[in-house]
């Protein structure tokens, strides 16, 4: 389909209203009160359920609360995560306790801060943080590993403390679960 372009009036090829209603514009803001922040160091408050940026959390023992499920790489819509599940070479006196995973990293560059990671999960590892300010020099700095993303998510208290129970189940007392 061939759109036809309309020409333009002499009026608007004047362009001097178009500049005069932009200089309008600007003395109109000249005499508002302006609000200037310095970031970095001051930042805006976000609202209650702002979706920032995905981490995973250790509970109160320090234990990294994922089990390694994979749930949240696969429901992730543009794949931004990726998973190294243990494998065989954990620890055996742990191993059906013991299932935090070998690698995980996220692509900030590519999460669209859906929240679908978060609330896919089962064992509440993974939140979505108050931060919007999301900074690196690379690419490859935008990929966010394992320690990054604990350190980053920090403790969150577990009042179901499903390791110590998994650990007496199978008779692992003295191991810290
Ligand atoms: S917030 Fe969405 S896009 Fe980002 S890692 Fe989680 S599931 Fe993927
Ligand atoms: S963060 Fe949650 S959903 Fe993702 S692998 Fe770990 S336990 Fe599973």
């Amino acid at each position: 389909m061939i759109v036809k372009r309309t020409a333009l009036t002499w009026w608007e090829r004047l362009y001097i209203p178009a500049v005069l209603n932009g200089f309008r514009v600007t003395l109109r803001h000249f005499f508002r009160r302006k609000v200037t922040m310095q970031y970095p160091e001051e930042k805006w408050v976000v609202p209650p359920g702002y979706r920032g940026a995905p981490y995973l959390v250790k509970d109160q023992d320090g234990r990294t609360k994922c089990v390694s499920c994979q749930l949240c790489e696969f429901i992730c819509p543009p794949k931004a995560i990726r998973i190294v599940p243990p494998g065989p070479e954990v620890d055996p006196a742990t191993a059906n306790v013991e299932k935090r995973p070998r690698e995980f990293e996220i692509d900030m560059l590519r999460c669209i801060f859906c929240g679908f990671c978060q609330e896919v999960c089962p064992e509440e590892a993974i939140f979505l943080m108050e931060d919007y300010s999301l900074t690196g020099g690379s690419r490859s700095e935008m990929v966010y590993d394992l320690p990054r993303l604990l350190a980053l998510g920090g403790t969150h208290h577990d009042p179901i403390m499903k390791w110590q129970q998994k650990a007496r189940e199978a008779g692992l007392q003295g191991v810290k679960p």
